[in-house]
């Protein structure tokens, strides 16, 4: 029996299409195929190789419009954010396009003969995403793993499957060799799960909540699987007194209410320093009340719909504190909820504690540095964060503080292709993007030459 997805636009809840989901046999049948393309993928010249990257990314960037079409129907995105993720997917494609060319090995001194190291593909990679940004963190995963010479199964969220599949049609346009990319579309349980236990899937990528990567990381465990995890947030937007206030309150709302909060990265708890609590607010609400929640297709839409009426229902149980504000959102059709702003009555509440995934925030004064530090660090995860001052020795001494893998100051940008991305503690093992990720989709392996005789 074939198992079918119906994929609902969430700003409308109308049937976009049925995508057919992958059963065991489809799945096994692609890592097989991936499998037998490694051996012919990791020995194109290392020149060639990044010329079809180069081409998958022209491509990519030829289908941009098409592709940022099909994220606002099949996920809510803004027509601004669509655009800049099927970007990303280009941009990374062509940052790791300049990796088979240079993925140097060492020449290590050791007495009576010459050693070297190479830094060899894995083989095939299993890379599974969510569906809260399904384009770049399919990207990242897989732009990397393709220069460094291994091939690639990619298994899309059931929520949104549609860009994943279109650029496997788009990496065979550019001349990327059958096998090498492939998209399965699936359930977890299934498609997901057969990556971690099949054993010639020999690295699994994994970007998700914090309880699936836990489980896929006790699988893989059973064949030493390699792992990369990038998992859950609750990230602190640290806010003190000498910083230049209203351009840290126009920014916030941006910082966590993008893509309806469900970004791993969401500045979803708000430290202000107590003595300017009271203004930091006024400017806070005014900005909330300024950002556009409307139809995804519109140029000027910050915020669309949340994914589904179950993230939808999810988000509602967090609304058991106190509402300082919201800001509003369209009614009827469609997953919508207002921007909301919580001033929780503890740190031991629900809403400051755990990720809500969605358009919610929730707001806390603090009584000085130390303070703020043991705040934005109680909590079980550090993906990211912001740190908003005038005082730049204070922002290197808070940066070094808290405990989080990406953190902006004056800023609240969290990911540059070009730079390392990842978590602290519960937020995720290991980092994606920059010039160290290859080392993540590479082994090292050691030769000793005797030049004795
Ligand atoms: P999820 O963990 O439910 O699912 C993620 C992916 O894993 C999906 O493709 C799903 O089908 C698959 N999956 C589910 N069960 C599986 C299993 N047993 N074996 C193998 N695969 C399985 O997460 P989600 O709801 O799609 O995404 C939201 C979560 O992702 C949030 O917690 C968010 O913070 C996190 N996230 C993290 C980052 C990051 O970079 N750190 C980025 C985006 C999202």
């Amino acid at each position: 029996m074939s198992l079918t997805y119906q994929v609902i636009n969430p700003a409308t809840e109308e049937l976009v299409t049925d995508v057919s989901l992958a059963d065991l046999t489809r799945t096994d049948d692609a890592i097989e195929r991936a499998h037998r393309a490694f051996h012919s993928w990791r020995a194109i010249s290392p020149g060639e190789r990044a010329k079809l990257l180069r081409a998958f990314a022209q491509h990519v960037t030829n289908h941009r419009e098409e592709l940022a079409q099909l994220e606002i129907i099949n996920s809510g995105h803004t027509l601004g954010n669509a655009l800049w993720e099927a970007d990303n997917v280009a941009n990374v494609l062509n940052y790791y396009s300049a990796a088979p060319e240079r993925l140097f090995g060492k020449q290590i001194p050791v007495p009576n003969g010459i050693d070297i190291t190479f830094k060899e593909p894995l083989g095939v990679v299993g890379v599974i995403v969510p569906w809260n940004f399904p384009m770049p963190i399919a990207g990242w995963g897989f732009a990397p793993a393709l220069a460094a010479g291994n091939t690639v199964v990619l298994k899309p969220a059931e929520y949104t499957p549609l860009t994943a599949m279109k650029l496997a049609e788009i990496a065979l346009k550019a001349g990327i060799p059958e096998g090498v990319f492939t998209v399965i579309p699936g359930k977890g349980s299934i498609v997901g799960n057969r990556f971690v236990t099949h054993p010639k899937v020999r690295k699994i990528v994994f970007t998700g909540s914090t309880e699936v990567g836990k489980s896929i990381m006790a699988g893989c465990a059973d064949q030493v699987k390699r792992v990369t995890l990038e998992l859950g947030g609750k990230s602190a937007n640290i806010i003190f007194a000498d910083s230049d206030l209203e351009r840290a309150a126009a920014a916030a709302p941006g910082a966590v209410f993008d893509n309806a909060g469900q970004d791993c990265c969401a500045r979803s708890r708000i430290l202000v320093e107590k003595k300017v609590f009271d203004s930091f607010m006024g400017y806070f609400e005014t900005a909330v009340k300024k950002f556009r929640v409307e139809d995804p297709q519109l140029s000027t839409a910050e915020m669309g719909p949340l994914i589904s009426k179950k993230q939808w229902e999810s988000v509602q149980t967090f609304l058991d504190e106190p509402v300082a504000f919201t800001g509003s959102a369209p009614s009827g059709k469609g997953f919508w909820m207002a921007p909301t702003v919580l001033q929780p009555k503890s740190t031991s509440s629900r809403a400051w504690r755990e990720e809500i995934f969605g358009p919610v925030v929730s707001i806390m004064p603090f009584d000085d540095e130390a303070d703020a530090i043991a705040k934005a660090n109680d909590t079980e995860f550090g993906l990211s964060g912001s740190i908003w001052t005038n005082n730049s020795a204070k922002a290197i001494r808070v940066s070094r503080a808290v405990e989080s893998g990406n953190l902006s100051v004056n800023s609240n940008s969290s990911v540059r292709y070009w730079t390392p991305f990842g978590g602290y503690k519960q937020s995720g093992l290991g980092r994606e993007l920059g010039p160290d990720a290859l080392d993540s989709f590479t082994e090292v392996k050691n030769v000793f030459i005797n030049t004795d005789n």
